[in-house]
């Protein structure tokens, strides 16, 4: 059963993602609020660019809600070092997240280390990497959201790609950790339907694009909803049905198209094509 039709822009956010190629930081928070868009979510670099203090102000000011900052993860590597400076950097990533108020810290919890074939082994990296920062999480009261990514990304970004690894994750770190739920990496799964259902409370965030026939590029050729294959009111039906009633954030890499038009064309785009095919 799909999803009721949205009515309004209230729970619309956007991830600056889409928009990076144009604007800044600080021009997509005045950008989004102009047209009446309050939920941003945030990356990293653009916010190290703009100023920590200085985003916070300005994400204030416009009564910005904060859906997410991206991202932590990349915890698998090849060697011990390694493995900790990631943790390391992951501590940071947590009280930028606080510094924001951002609602999660979004996890793609990283591949397979260099020269390795190993992929279980790099899935015990993550669980042993997520362990060593929950508890600082925990006590930032910061949630930490792991982002299942499309298995096409398994050997370079991450290893957790099902709803069903991200679940089994959360069984065994217990509270502080969820799931970001993006319809472009999971949409595919037989079992969608199921796990999301299991997730129920742990789902922190819900990313929405679409999936475009053909795809020409794995990384930045992600579809703007609607002109792709995806159904995402039946996925946003049962992401609801699940208890989800936060924000809904539009996240897109379109390198050759949405990237290439005005930024407040593409606002507008995610605006009307929410209440109508979302
Ligand atoms: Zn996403």
């Amino acid at each position: 059963m799909s999803a009721r039709p949205l009515v309004d822009h209230s729970r619309l956010s956007i991830n600056t993602a889409t928009t990076r190629a144009q604007w800044t930081l600080a021009e997509a928070i005045k950008g989004y609020a102009t047209l009446g868009v309050r939920g941003i979510s945030v990356w990293r670099d653009q916010l190290a660019d703009c100023g920590q203090k200085e985003a916070a102000r300005l994400l204030a000011d416009h009564g910005m809600t904060v859906t997410g900052l991206c991202r932590g993860g990349m915890f698998p590597a090849a060697t011990a070092a390694e493995r900790q400076a990631a943790i390391d950097d992951h501590l940071r990533a947590i009280e930028e997240a606080v510094a924001i108020g951002a609602q999660c810290l979004v996890l793609v919890v990283g591949g397979l280390p260099k020269g390795s074939k190993d992929i279980a082994g790099a899935r015990s990296m993550v669980l042993d990497g997520l362990s060593a920062i929950l508890e600082f999480a925990r006590s930032a009261g910061m949630p930490l959201a792991i982002e299942p990514l499309h298995p096409m990304y398994a050997a370079d970004r991450a290893c957790v790609n099902t709803m069903a690894q991200a679940n089994d994750l959360c069984d065994r770190l217990g509270p502080g950790v969820g799931i970001a739920v993006d319809v472009y990496h999971v949409w595919w799964d037989p079992d969608l339907e199921r796990e999301i259902s299991r997730a129920g409370s742990r789902i922190l965030a819900f990313h929405i694009c679409d999936w475009l026939v053909p795809t020409r590029d794995l990384l930045l050729d992600r579809g703007m909803m609607g002109d792709g294959v995806i159904d995402i009111p039946r996925i946003r039906g049962w992401v609801e049905a699940a208890g989800y009633d936060g924000f809904h954030e539009v996240e897109i890499f379109s390198a050759e198209t949405w990237w290439k038009r005005d930024p407040n064309e593409v606002v507008n785009t995610c605006k009307e094509r929410y209440l109508t095919v979302v």
